[in-house]
């Protein structure tokens, strides 16, 4: 069986390789989820690479799952220190980039991506996890788009001057308060000029709903699952999710166990089917054209089972035995991503 690339919504790589002191991403290491080599051997094809700056740089995991353990630090970051940070992981995935000898390319076009999955050359998308690391004029969002910024979070799980993010809760509603602010709006208007995606994960509810009025692009929820299967205040209700549908966008499926489960629970012993489970579940409401991956990898806590990024050829055989074609197969591991990009970047 030829190995289907995958393109992925969302991981959290450049942070955890900043907490090891950028040490082993091109050898094959057993901490984190994501290397190159173990990045062939699952047949990831690449994805976007969150730039995030968190509360504290003192805890061990980046992304979904430092929040998960500790609520109390998602208060508001001063956006002079998220600039500092987010710009410093941007130069270092450029230095990856330079160092990897052709095997990673920072993409800017769909057809670049394309022309990687072809390759064999590991693409990465540059993703902002947080518009609080524009610093503090969003009017920079330029110049890091010029630089090859080609995806947008207005919110990490907190708030910031453009929005509030969801605070991470569970069980909870996504409808957890106010709306985008002025700037938020004008924002969203700003990335749609640009051609930068507008990432909905994180976002609370109403501030989704703001971005739904005003965008022309497709809506994206880059790392997300379905509140009907696990109540999370991170995922997204049935009204989101037609919403999603209605505007041709598309839903990465979160590998993190705990917007995975129906308890909710940080549990490693966590079946693939629940992620196979999330996935039937948004094919069913979105249409097989409109659900990715957006596996959270180096952020979160995964099913034991998958274990890395080397697993995904097993998730691949979990969808197949559930009925999943091949065609159905390719839709859901790069077609639908590469589709979405394309309408939403102009190429
Ligand atoms: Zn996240």
């Amino acid at each position: 069986m030829v190995s289907i690339p995958v393109f992925d919504g969302h991981n959290d790589t450049l942070l955890r390789l900043r907490r090891e002191g950028w040490l082993g991403f091109f050898e094959r290491a057993e901490r984190g989820h994501i290397d190159l080599p173990r990045a062939r051997e699952g047949g990831f094809g690449g994805g976007l690479f969150a730039c995030f700056a968190p509360n504290r740089e003192d805890g061990r995991r980046g992304g979904d799952a430092i929040a998960t353990l500790a609520e109390g630090d998602a208060s508001p970051l001063d956006p002079h220190r998220a600039r500092e940070v987010a710009g410093a992981l941007a130069e270092e995935l450029f230095g990856l980039e330079a160092r990897s000898g052709g095997s990673l390319r920072v993409v800017r076009t769909a057809g670049e991506i394309e022309a990687c999955l072809r390759e064999g050359v590991l693409a990465a998308v540059l993703h902002f996890e947080g518009a609080e690391n524009l610093g503090p004029d969003p009017s920079a969002l330029e110049e890091f788009h010029e630089r090859g910024l080609r995806s947008l979070g207005l919110v990490w799980s907190r708030p910031n001057a453009y929005g509030h993010g969801v605070p991470f809760r569970f069980p909870s509603s996504p409808d957890t308060g106010p709306g985008l602010t002025e700037a938020g709006r004008e924002l969203v208007r700003e990335c749609n000029r640009l051609g930068v995606l507008v990432d909905l994960s994180h976002l609370n509810e109403r501030g989704f709903w703001d971005v739904a009025r005003i965008t022309e692009a497709p809506l994206v929820a880059t790392h997300s699952n379905a509140h009907a299967l696990c109540p999370a205040s991170r995922n997204l209700t049935d009204r989101q999710l037609d919403a999603i549908r209605d505007s041709d966008g598309i839903v990465g499926v979160n590998f993190a166990v705990g917007f995975l489960r129906p308890d909710g629970a940080e549990e490693e012993d966590t079946p693939l089917g629940e992620i196979a489970r999330h996935v039937d579940y948004l094919v069913g409401r979105l249409g097989i054209e409109r659900v990715g991956f957006g596996s959270d990898f180096d952020g979160a806590k995964v099913p034991r089972a998958l274990c890395d990024v080397s697993g995904l050829p097993r998730l691949l055989e979990a969808l197949r035995e559930r009925g999943y074609g091949e065609p159905e197969l390719r839709k859901l591991a790069h077609e639908n991503w590469l589709r979405v990009l394309r309408a939403t970047w102009g190429a």
